[in-house]
């Protein structure tokens, strides 16, 4: 039978799809049905065919699934945000653990026995609800004219007024609100994006979980906003009535405007005018305290962090005398926690004024032994290699640094990598090929483009050795993944073959 666009059809559903949309088939006909739970019979409206396949999107739940749980958000259906939240935690986790191996069988090459002999239960979290310490809010205005804020609608630009977001702080809902009142009382616009005209784009709201330290920067199409003086004091009047982890009340100690006039989709301005107290907050991490600037990234989910890193450093298998290179470093979380088990770490990172961070979280917890360099990954990296030249490059491989156990900083013990969700620069991997360090970690947000680049290592002598998901993003799709591959011949064709 031949389907079109708006029939409704009735499909149960059996899978679940890459962006956490539920797969059923009817007649043989497979549909991609938006917001339909594994195990539901939905009743469903067709919005595209494809010849082979099509999408939908609920109309009717005929019979729910057992996975199927009442969400928290009543705009969880519009919102782009939270695509699995109908699902119960237990199911989601399911989910995740499934969508790691499959990309690692499918993406990476790996047989399921490879891949069911190292992978361990996935880590997941407590409680999966307000467990992000930061949000971005898109200012703008509703059809009546009203000023709003809240988040984008799935794949648009519309907002929905939602203050009150179930993943984020219960704290942001009371200082939006003071943000809008300031906005009105004193007549400040929001940015529109389709004329590029008015003021307030977005709003930025960090929280340090353990210090109750809060940060709120408005993102501004302008150099200055009018009466600043008040939207300070409105956000000071704030009372906060929960503590921090170590006990000490919620309070706001910075706020900034950052500085954005370009007409994109970028949603900070690189440009940070302090307001009112400092321009970083400050938190703690696995014992250690970090500044943290508005364009620094910190992972959103402290909780689940501390597990994350926990697992990096355990696959690390550090003694106390190795070198670590760790790439897209950050602030130096994970190079700080590493120095204190390491001889010595050596950290990169893109973001000029997250490096400027690191750096001052390494003199404030008193470690001396890391260094941070500023670039990318896939250019630093390659450049100290070859700038090291051939007789050094081979040097260390056999010799002292390789004997002592310690390495240097040509022949690391270990290099950690943590990318963002586009995964490693090629040049980066096969840098790392070069420099033959014996385990790689590798942490990634992304298990798609994680295989893709345990792929290209295993292939260039490293075998996969741990494999852990760690949950840091309950009701979405996302799901982190921690990987160990160690160093399994000594590889000298590797070298040679792309000596120049
Ligand atoms: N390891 C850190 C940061 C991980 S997020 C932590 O756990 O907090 C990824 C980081 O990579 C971001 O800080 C981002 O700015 C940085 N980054 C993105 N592309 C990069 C590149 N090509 N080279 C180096 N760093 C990069």
């Amino acid at each position: 039978m031949e389907f079109k666009k708006n029939d409704i059809v009735t499909v149960t559903i059996e899978d679940i799809g890459n962006d956490g949309e539920g797969i059923g088939k009817t007649e043989g006909y497979t549909l991609f049905v938006k917001d339909a739970v594994i195990g539901d019979v939905v009743e469903a409206r067709i919005t595209k065919c494809k010849k082979n396949y099509g999408y939908a999107r609920v109309e009717k739940v005929v019979t729910p699934s057992s996975f199927r749980v009442e969400p928290k958000c009543a705009f969880h259906r519009q919102c782009g945000g939270c695509q699995i939240q109908a699902m119960s935690y237990a199911r989601q986790l399911v989910y995740k653990q499934d969508k790691i191996r499959n990309n690692l069988l499918r993406i990476g090459g790996f047989t399921a026995e490879q891949v069911d002999a190292v992978m361990e239960p996935i880590a997941g979290m407590q409680e999966p609800w307000h467990y992000r310490n930061k949000a971005q809010f898109p200012v703008g205005y509703d059809r009546e004219g009203n000023l709003i804020t809240g988040f984008y609608a799935g794949r648009t630009h519309n907002i929905i007024a939602n203050t009150d977001c179930a993943l984020g702080t219960v704290e942001n809902k009371l200082i939006l609100e003071a943000v809008l009142s300031y906005m009105r009382e004193n007549h400040v616009t929001a940015y529109r994006e389709n004329t590029g005209e008015g003021l307030v784009r977005h709003v930025l709201i960090r929280t340090g979980f353990t210090s109750g330290q809060i940060m709120v920067c408005l993102v501004v199409n302008g150099k200055k906003l009018p009466a600043e003086e008040k939207l300070t004091e409105a956000l000071l009047n704030i009372p906060f009535t929960s503590t921090g982890g170590n006990g000490q009340n919620q309070r706001i100690t910075s706020i900034s405007i950052s500085i954005n006039r370009e007409k994109s989709n970028v949603i900070m301005g690189k440009d940070i005018r302090v307001l009112w107290g400092s321009r970083c907050i400050q938190d703690t991490l696995c014992g250690l305290t970090f500044n943290i600037s508005p364009l620094s990234f910190y992972q959103v989910n402290p909780y689940q962090t501390e597990k994350l890193y926990g697992l990096a450093l355990e696959y690390a298998e550090l003694t106390g005398k190795e070198t670590v290179w760790d790439l897209y470093c950050g602030i130096g979380t994970i190079s700080l926690c590493m120095a204190k088990k390491a001889r010595q770490v050596y950290g990169v990172e893109v973001v000029p004024q997250a490096i400027e961070d690191a750096r001052e979280n390494a003199r404030m917890n008193q470690i001396g032994n890391v260094e941070f360099y500023e670039g990318k990954a896939e250019e630093v990296l390659p450049a100290f290699y070859a700038q090291a030249g051939p007789g050094e490059q081979l040097a260390g491989k056999e010799g002292n640094a390789k004997e002592s156990g310690c390495g240097d900083k040509l022949h690391p013990n270990v290099i950690v990598v943590d990318p963002p969700r586009k995964g490693c620069d090629e040049k980066c991997l096969e840098t790392m090929l070069r420099m033959k360090p014996e385990r790689i970690v590798y942490v990634s947000c992304d298990s798609a483009t994680l295989a893709r680049d345990l792929r290209v290592l295993c292939d260039g002598g490293y075998e996969l050795q741990r494999v852990r998901g760690v949950d840091q993003f309950g009701g979405t799709v996302h799901v982190e993944c921690v990987c160990l591959i160690v160093q399994t011949k000594v590889d000298t064709t590797y070298q040679s073959r792309n000596l120049p």
